[in-house]
């Protein structure tokens, strides 16, 4: 008897790439998530990048959605992996179908359209930044850490979140840019 295990559905998907899996665990012990919340929070038989895609095949992108979502698509995992497989790429794809169902809270498809708007006004992002950098300096204080993150409680509930140091990676592209004279369109 074969155990198809919902291979035969990712045939001809953009989940196809997955099928070249054979479960060496390079991107598990690579990936920084894993290393943060270990192999029981994935709450299935895979864990690390490869059970964030083979999970929602299994057992539905309703049920398993969660986990795609926890990554920070750094691409380590894909950077291991000996079988070439785009595990953020294909991770995206889960997050997309989980989008387009609209299986995210509303909340979080609201804030995302939020950011989006704000993404297409570099200049107005920019500032925003700036802003909210500085207002989670002066939330840290003397202990430069914090326990409360406006519209962000989840993170903060089970740990403090360290305030940003120093300048903005924006300030500091555009001082660098102004040094070097090199090309580019932030500003
Ligand atoms: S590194 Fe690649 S081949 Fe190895 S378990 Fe992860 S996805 Fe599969």
């Amino acid at each position: 008897m074969l155990l198809d295990n919902g291979r035969s559905d990712m045939l001809g998907s953009e989940f196809q790439d997955m099928l070249r899996c054979i479960r060496c665990g390079a991107c598990m012990n690579h990936c920084p998530v894993y290393h943060a919340i270990g192999g029981h929070a994935y709450g299935w038989v895979y864990p690390g990048p490869m059970g964030s895609v083979l999970t929602p095949q299994f057992i539905g992108v309703e049920k398993g959605g969660q986990l795609p979502n926890a990554s920070t698509f750094c691409g380590r995992c894909e950077e291991v992996c000996p079988m070439r497989i785009p595990l953020p790429k294909l991770m995206r794809h889960w997050r997309e179908q989980e989008f387009s169902s609209h299986l995210t809270p509303p909340a979080q498809r609201r804030n995302l359209k939020a950011w989006a708007w704000l993404a297409k006004r570099p200049k107005l992002y920019h500032l925003a930044a700036r802003l909210a950098a500085r207002g989670l300096w002066v939330l840290g204080g003397s202990k430069r850490r914090t326990g409360f993150l406006p519209m962000a409680g989840a993170w903060t509930r089970h740990r403090d979140m360290p305030t940003p140091e120093g300048s903005t990676f924006l300030s500091q592209w555009g001082a660098r840019k102004g040094r070097t004279g090199a090309g580019g369109t932030n500003s």
